[in-house]
């Protein structure tokens, strides 16, 4: 009975784009400059660490997003790495990150030396639930000599990461209110989130740093590539330092004034990189197209709900998502036959918490994170799949 409602839904998922025999769940775009500025790097020889398009896409992030100053470098992983190691993080420290998110967020931490804590998510946007938060570090944490202590373990608290969760961004006051409270630094995962904005500002503004992902199914793609963001000039200067080997500048002599990462985006990823940017518009416009179109959709389907963007926010729609009524469906069924009939789709990723290297780390109660396991699913999201009416081309 059920299956028959995804065999109908995949039919008319495939209207979307006749003549395509599957419908991958995302796929990038090349119709702007990514042919002529790749060509250009291979021309003048300059494919690796050092050219001009690295400092240009530095340049266009930062003016994009308004956050003053970007450092790219060689995937989102990386830059979360560098993004929490900017802010203090240290051996033995506890950063608070949903059990919710892609398993970069919770590697990311140990390569500090520190221990994920995780939190729960609101259904309302799939991402931190500051709230909830709130309570938990009530009866959880303490101040002292200005710093959050974990009563229980005796660590440190030292930062929280909000992920924005598909593109839709994060309550990010009253989080940022958690944090000032109880002293704990902000560092946001906005992989997901190029072009999304919460109260008309962009994400990546609310942290201390932040760090974005251009991996090959993200909004924009470099091959594969990420970028620090943060208004801290020094930061940005550190930032830049660490992720090219902690080189001292000097025109022959290798100098190096502590332990550095090689962690530079090459000049070829960043040529793409300035193409796919220059182009973002058209892909957001399309997005949300699709959004509309899966609103028409599924409007018809009893028990499954389309994820919709928050009234103070801006959704960049990275991956369209519906909500199950878990009492009508099952994701497993749902899953199965969608993609038996060609259309990937995907479950929300295993709860971090539950994964092996986490296991025995510190958790809050994650009621809603375990709840949506059985509710959420991402269908095709590729930004050809919508249409965008303002002439332009993408
Ligand atoms: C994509 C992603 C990253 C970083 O991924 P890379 O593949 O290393 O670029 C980090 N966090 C989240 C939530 C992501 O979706």
């Amino acid at each position: 009975m059920s299956a028959n409602i995804w065999r109908e839904l995949a039919r008319e998922i495939h209207s979307l784009q006749p003549g395509k025999t599957v419908l991958p769940l995302h796929e990038p775009l090349f119709e702007g400059n990514e042919k002529t500025y790749v060509f250009d790097c291979i021309e003048a020889g300059w494919v690796s660490s050092v050219g001009k398009y690295v400092d240009r896409f530095e340049n266009m992030l930062a003016e994009y997003t308004g956050v003053r100053r970007a450092i790219a470098v060689m995937n989102g992983t990386a830059a979360l790495h560098i993004a929490l190691k900017l802010v203090g993080v240290q051996p033995g420290d506890e950063v608070l990150i949903p059990s919710l998110t892609f398993v970069a967020t919770g590697n990311a931490v140990t390569y500090c030396g520190a221990k994920p804590h995780f939190i729960d998510v609101s259904k309302a946007t799939l991402g931190v639930d500051p709230y909830k938060l709130d309570d938990y570090l009530k009866e959880t944490a303490i101040i002292k000599n200005n710093v959050c202590i974990n009563k229980k373990t005796g660590n440190i608290i030292r930062a929280v990461v909000p992920m924005h969760t598909f593109g839709h961004p994060v309550d990010l006051d009253p989080l940022l209110e958690v944090c000032d409270r109880f002293r704990i630094i902000m560092v946001e995962d906005a992989a997901e989130s190029l072009g999304s904005l919460y109260k008309g500002v962009h994400t990546g503004n609310f942290g201390k740093t932040a760090a974005l992902s251009f991996n090959g199914n993200k909004i924009i793609t470099t091959g594969g590539g990420g970028a620090i963001l943060t208004n801290d000039e020094g930061l940005a200067n550190y930032a830049k330092h660490l992720t090219t080997t902690a080189k001292v500048p000097h025109s022959w002599q290798y100098v190096h004034d502590e332990i550095g990462y090689n962690y530079r985006m090459p000049n070829i990823n960043a040529a793409l990189g300035c193409a796919q940017l220059e182009s973002i518009e058209g892909y957001l416009c399309k997005k949300r197209s699709l959004n509309d179109k899966y609103h028409q959709i599924l409007s018809k389907y009893d028990g499954i709900t389309l994820f919709k963007e928050n009234s103070n926010s801006k959704s960049n729609f990275w991956l369209q998502t519906i909500i199950l009524e878990p009492s009508q469906y099952s994701v497993e069924t749902a899953l199965k036959t969608l993609i038996e009939n060609k259309i990937i789709a995907r479950p929300i990723w295993k709860p971090l918490h539950l994964l092996k290297p986490f296991v025995d780390f510190e958790r809050s109660d994650l009621s809603i994170t375990e709840q949506l396991q059985d509710q959420v699913i991402n269908l095709p999201s590729s930004p050809y799949l919508g249409e965008c009416n303002d002439g332009k081309k993408t």
